[in-house]
């Protein structure tokens, strides 16, 4: 470890590295001023203001207190300012060692003191327990780090977690399971502000002859279009769209009464056919098209989600019958009491 040694006197410095590198201590540096410690240190005038050249670090300073050109009570309060440096011990040298000198030493934010004339054992026994101090210290400030990485990384994870185990990995939209979560979420929502609440089904027609006409693989680049179409066309932050199974879509619309969802599953109807992607043997068209049905409530104490997704799937079917590509609303709509 590498002991800083200040003091204005040439010969008080040459003892005390030669009695610090007797039992040890090689690496010891010498400042005959609190200018040269600032260079060892890496301070630069400004407090605060980082040096062109980092030094190496300093583990211990042992600081003469009396010194011509700045007092050893100010120059430790100058390490104890610096947040890169507060955590070096800085041990006072006195040739005073009154008690209202050591009271100010302390105050200053000294860990201990030597008094001069030297005794051998006695600053080595205090050197000793500083460096401890301090060794303690830095493990303690690793491990700490360490927890902050580790916390973080597993923060990263979780995060990754939740985003996957919400994601519907083909279309990257929210998988069955997000969606549940955020139509009850709705749901409660709605039934305690009495809100509209719309739900979409949507479902790509004549897919089974899509993929027997262009193979499996087609269709799911045909299933990653349509989801992009569909997300890309509703607008508003609370509105999920979510790839319910299959080639079938739900779209959960908060605060949206029945004139508002015909309006934008009209738009999500012809987004998909605004796509152009050729289906030759549907029945519907020569496009990818999709049937959307369209439930609207405002959720009552003795409805359900299921009974809304019910009505939306009774719409879709409709839709189906009456020739496909089209938006068809469900009979069950409720109206705001
Ligand atoms: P309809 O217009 O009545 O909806 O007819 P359809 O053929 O789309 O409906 P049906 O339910 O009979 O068939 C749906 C087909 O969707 C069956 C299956 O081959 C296909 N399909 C479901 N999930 C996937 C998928 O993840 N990838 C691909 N490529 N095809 C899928
Ligand atoms: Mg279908
Ligand atoms: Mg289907």
């Amino acid at each position: 470890m590498r002991i800083l040694v200040v003091d204005d006197s040439r010969v008080m410095l040459a003892m005390l590295t030669a009695i610090l590198q007797s039992v040890g201590y090689t690496d010891v540096v010498a400042a005959d001023s609190v200018a040269q410690a600032w260079e060892h240190l890496g301070l630069s005038e400004a407090v605060g203001a980082a040096p062109a050249r980092p030094p190496a670090p300093v583990d211990l300073v042992l600081m003469d207190l009396i010194m011509p050109e700045m007092d050893g009570l100010v120059a430790i309060q100058r390490i104890k300012a610096e947040p890169e440096l507060r955590d070096i011990p800085v041990i006072a040298v006195t040739a005073r060692a009154e008690t209202k000198d050591l009271q100010e030493a302390f105050e200053a934010g000294a860990v201990d003191y030597i008094t001069k004339p030297l005794n051998e054992m006695e600053l080595l026994a205090r050197v000793r327990s500083a460096l401890k101090l301090k060794q303690e210290m830095d493990r303690r400030k690793a491990r700490e780090e360490e927890l902050v990485q580790v916390t973080r990384q597993l923060e990263e994870a979780n995060r990754l977690l939740r985003h996957l185990s919400a994601t519907d990995s083909l279309t990257g939209l929210a998988n069955r399971r997000d969606f549940d979560a955020a139509l009850d979420l709705e749901w409660s929502r709605s039934r305690r502000a009495n809100a509209w609440l719309a739900l979409l089904m949507v479902d790509i027609d004549c897919f089974k002859r899509y993929n027997d006409a262009y193979g499996h693989q087609a269709g799911d680049e045909c299933l990653r279009a349509v989801a992009g179409a569909l997300a890309g066309a509703v607008r508003r932050a609370g509105d999920v769209v979510a790839r319910y199974g299959g080639e079938e879509f739900a779209v959960v619309l908060p605060n949206t009464d029945p004139e508002g969802a015909a309006a934008i599953a009209e738009r999500l109807r012809a987004a998909v056919e605004l796509r152009g992607l050729p289906h030759a043997t549907s029945t519907a068209g020569e496009r990818v098209t999709v049937s959307i049905g369209v439930a609207v409530t405002t959720p009552g104490r003795d409805d359900t989600p299921a009974a809304l997704l019910a009505a939306a799937d009774q719409a879709l079917y409709q839709a189906k019958a009456a020739g496909r590509n089209r938006v068809t609303p469900a009979a069950l709509v409720r109206s705001l009491a």
